[in-house]
């Protein structure tokens, strides 16, 4: 079902599709500064460019770059350096969120919480008992 809906980039109304959230002149924009953002990339001098690097060589900012590259239009099993940054610390990831570093420390952390959570569950328990035993006293 068409949605119409303001563009993210400009703020024109227009229709949204499944291929395309920004608007007719926006998506043309892009699909320039892709182009160009490609054609630079794909030089052999080039392959290995950081994100940082490709920015700076195009002229393209970062955040277009890495939409591209989450939205898979930019592959990056061609591209050894290219990626974009973790959501927490920027170290420069090709897949997921986070970086090893970073999901590694959410999972510790996400354990510590629920043992945190388990354990404050079971001296609720605890206190409920010790609540009733006094009462019965
Ligand atoms: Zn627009
Ligand atoms: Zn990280």
């Amino acid at each position: 079902m068409a949605e119409l809906m303001n563009c993210p980039n400009c703020g024109a109304l227009f229709v949204k599709t499944n291929i395309r959230d920004v608007c007719e002149k926006c998506f043309k924009e892009e699909e320039v500064a892709f182009e160009t953002v490609y054609k630079f990339i794909r030089k052999k001098e080039n392959r290995t460019a950081t994100i940082f690097e490709t920015s700076e060589g195009t002229g393209v900012a970062e955040e277009l770059i890495i939409k591209f590259i989450r939205t898979g239009k930019l592959k990056l099993a061609q591209f050894p350096n290219l990626g974009y940054p973790c959501q927490t610390c920027h170290t420069i990831i090709r897949e997921g969120i986070l970086c090893d570093d970073c999901s590694n420390k959410f999972r510790s952390e996400l354990s510590a919480f629920q043992k945190e959570e388990e354990r404050k569950k079971e001296l609720k328990e605890r206190n409920k008992g010790t609540y009733f035993a006094d009462k019965n006293f």
